[in-house]
């Protein structure tokens, strides 16, 4: 057994990342899974294709890293050299591993496609390699162990080095580590990252394992708490721990889930136990709110549908949003948020209706409604209710249009509160 692996470093091999006609989303893909498992990653690389190039990348990442892993240049053509060039970093010949040969044979018999003497080449394996198989493609993926250093080579196609991450290299690595770790995530909306960290100071800094760390996403907060134990079950034992424990400070009414994704997610979660259906009224956020509901697969049951009524006639005829209250309170307003709330709800007799109507910028402000201000509305059986945003005019268009979403979702969540 090799010595256990702490530092990473992830070299990507293509001359296609080096010329930005791709952008590195398995370089980000596995840094976060690295992170997940407690493995520091020091440095991203990412290099064409060329054997000299890679050859000094690889000394460069093993001179301060324990483990490196390639993604990319595993295929059978004549550029992809990154199988051999690792062999012959660790000094291993290559020779015909059978069991990939069948498996590459029976992958072109399965898809009907004619094998080329190519596609024997990339069964060939540096000696003593420990192979993954890859039931998504032709480019089966490896590890070499040697001197307290680990290669781990992966496809480049992100479809085959996600899938063939979570199901052979995962297991291999939580080995190696010896320990397991749990994440699990809290999800926060309406309070800021510096007041959580306030809030929350004792337990952030007492907590060593786990360990509790805050980043914003998307307009909100979240904590990531990381339990490193012998088994799955004891190191999510103690995660929950400490998230009961967060749960019954200040914090804990601002926290709308756990491991829930996202607030349309847990709107959805909400909207389904309690039986309701859901309709939206959009200005500003231009479907934006339905967007998000309708990513999430099988969210008919509870969301009907929704208008995108951009100008003033399209609320009047669309919502029927009194032409008076538009003279009189203007487009952007309390007023008008709420009869579109209200009108979307009748209209398509959804039990929730929620609205947004605003100023996203970057023109289009004044002194009393600047850029960035923004009214969500709400409409059930008990009536409306409006909530007013007043979002930074330095924030872009799109920074104002997700907070607005977010708060849509969160306002949901509080429909009947
Ligand atoms: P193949 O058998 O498909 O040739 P390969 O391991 O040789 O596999 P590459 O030829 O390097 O992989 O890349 C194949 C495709 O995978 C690229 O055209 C690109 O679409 C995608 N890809 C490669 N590297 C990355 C990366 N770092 N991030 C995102 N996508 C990538
Ligand atoms: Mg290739």
């Amino acid at each position: 057994m090799e010595k256990q692996i702490k530092t990473a470093e992830i070299l990507c091999v293509g001359t296609e990342l080096l010329l930005g006609d791709i952008v590195n989303t398995n370089a980000a893909f596995l840094s976060q899974r690295l992170a997940e498992l407690g493995i520091h990653v020091y440095r991203h690389t990412a290099v064409g294709d060329n054997p000299e190039r890679l050859k000094r990348a690889l000394d460069a990442a093993f001179a301060e890293a324990d483990l490196v892993i390639t993604s990319g240049g595993l295929g059978p053509t004549y550029d992809d050299l990154t199988k051999e060039t690792v062999a012959a970093y660790f000094g291993r010949e290559m020779e015909m591993h059978e069991e990939s040969l069948f498996a590459i044979r029976s992958y072109f018999e399965r898809t009907g496609r004619v094998m080329t003497k190519n596609n024997e080449k990339q069964a060939m394996m540096p000696k003593g390699a420990i192979v993954f198989p890859n039931h998504y493609g032709t480019a089966p993926s490896l590890a070499i162990e040697g001197e307290g250093k680990t290669a781990i080579m992966l496809p480049g196609p992100p479809g085959e080095l996600t899938r063939i991450f979570k199901e052979e290299v995962l297991p291999y690595l939580e080995q190696r580590h010896g320990t397991v770790l749990v994440s699990k995530n809290i999800h926060i909306f309406g309070m800021g990252e510096s007041a959580v960290e306030e809030k929350l100071a004792d337990i952030m800094t007492e907590a060593k394992n786990p360990t509790v760390a805050p980043y914003c996403k998307e307009g909100e907060v979240r904590l990531r708490v990381t339990a490193e134990s012998h088994s799955r079950e004891s190191a999510a034992q103690m995660c929950d721990e400490v998230i009961e424990k967060i749960r019954s400070t200040e914090v804990g009414k601002f926290i709308y889930g756990v491991d829930v994704d996202s607030l349309e997610n847990a709107a959805v979660e909400f909207l389904r136990k309690n039986g309701l259906t859901l309709a939206t009224a959009e200005s500003c956020t231009g479907g934006l709110i339905s967007k998000r509901i309708t990513d999430i697969a099988g969210c008919s049951d509870v969301f009907l549908g929704g208008c995108v009524t951009y100008s003033n006639d399209a609320k009047e005829k669309l919502l029927g949003v009194a032409a008076d209250t538009l003279k009189k309170y203007g487009a952007v307003s309390e007023q008008t948020a709420a009869e579109m709330a209200r009108g979307v709800r009748e209209r398509l007799g959804a039990d929730i209706g929620v609205s947004a109507t605003g100023i996203a910028g970057p023109s289009g402000g004044s002194a009393e409604k600047p850029v960035g201000t923004v009214f969500i509305g709400i409409s059930t059986e008990r009536g409306e209710r409006v909530r007013r945003l007043s979002l930074s005019s330095m924030r872009s268009r799109e920074y104002i249009r997700m907070v607005s979403v977010a708060n849509a979702y969160d306002m949901v969540l509080k429909a009947f509160e």
